[in-house]
């Protein structure tokens, strides 16, 4: 069945077309993308590069035409009302497109989740429902990259994380390691109206990743819990837009209220050997020498 990949361009959809072309030829697969030009690296991969815009209805049945499995990747926006609409007009045009098998990226635990990004990726799902597609919906967890990246060197010259996670335990995932499991899906049977939980089988805690950074690197290392106001005065001093201090104080809060602290074997069943949090961290010490 042909495949196609919407947000092609992006962090998550790059590497699922790169962990495709190793078992799937090139002319099978398809990248919709916003901007084409942008995209010039997968069609020297041999890929089909169709143009479809989440907010252009026609650009995105006309790019769908054809599709068998369609792994649709969800629109970045930071309006979660506005991503609503892209995502109602993606989930019409598969069904107007007759796309046979459709892929979201959805959130994990989405009903639970305090974290008000959840209702766009509940009310997708909804939507995906109301077309009767056979439908597999890939609850991504928190990418280990939104904790654990090169935004932390400041903290290591200052020899301590300041959060306001509290000792919430937080359960993340590599994007390589679920770019792996929508390939996995998109190669395999048996996954129609399944939903998969893609997070880890274990959990971390500030606490604990300041103590392996204090190992790796061979020097005193601390987690400082603080107040989410606290995280908010700092994160703005930082110079963060308000929306996002918000945003990070926010989910940090969750942390601490144990929204990330479940775990999962989904992703595990799907391929196998998670990567561990020590990689993050030693890449993050790397870049920082
Ligand atoms: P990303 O690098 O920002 O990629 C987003 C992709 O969506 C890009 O290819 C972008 O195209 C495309 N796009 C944006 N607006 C579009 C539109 N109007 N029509 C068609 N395509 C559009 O994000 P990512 O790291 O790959 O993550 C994938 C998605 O997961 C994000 O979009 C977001 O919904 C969600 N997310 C999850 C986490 C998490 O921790 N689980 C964190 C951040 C985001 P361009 O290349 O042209 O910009």
């Amino acid at each position: 069945m042909s495949i196609f990949v919407t947000g092609a361009t992006g962090a998550l959809g790059s590497i699922v077309i790169r962990q495709l072309l190793r078992t799937v030829p090139g002319d099978q697969i398809t990248a919709v993308v916003r901007n084409v030009e942008k995209a010039s690296s997968l069609t020297a991969l041999g890929v089909e590069v169709r143009h479809g815009d989440y907010a252009d209805p026609a650009s995105l049945v006309k790019a769908f035409e054809g599709a068998g499995k369609l792994l649709f990747i969800s629109s970045p926006d930071t309006d979660d009302t506005l991503r609503i609409v892209q995502h109602a007009n993606v989930v019409k045009a598969a069904r107007d497109a007759g796309v046979r098998h459709l892929l979201y990226t959805s959130f994990a635990y989405a009903e639970e989740s305090v974290i008000p990004l959840a209702h766009v990726h509940l009310a997708t799902e909804h939507a995906i429902r109301t077309t009767n597609i056979p439908y597999t919906f890939l609850r991504n967890s928190l990418y280990t990259e939104v904790f654990v990246n090169p935004g932390l060197s400041a903290s290591l010259a200052h020899g301590a994380l300041v959060t306001n996670t509290g000792s919430g335990r937080v359960n993340t995932a590599f994007r390589s390691d679920l770019a792996a499991a929508a390939a996995a899906v998109l190669t395999s049977d048996g996954h129609e109206n399944k939903t998969y939980n893609l997070v880890s089988d274990t959990t971390w805690s500030y606490d604990e990743l300041a103590a392996l950074i204090a190992e790796i690197t061979g020097k005193p290392f601390t987690h400082q819990a603080v107040s989410y106001d606290e995280q908010a005065k700092i994160l703005s001093a930082a110079g963060l837009p308000e929306p996002v201090v918000h945003l990070v104080a926010g989910i940090n809060q969750a942390v601490a209220e144990g929204e990330t602290s479940r775990t999962s074997q989904d992703l595990k069943n799907l391929i196998g050997e998670l990567t561990p949090l020590r990689s993050a961290v030693e890449d993050i010490l790397k870049g920082s020498e």
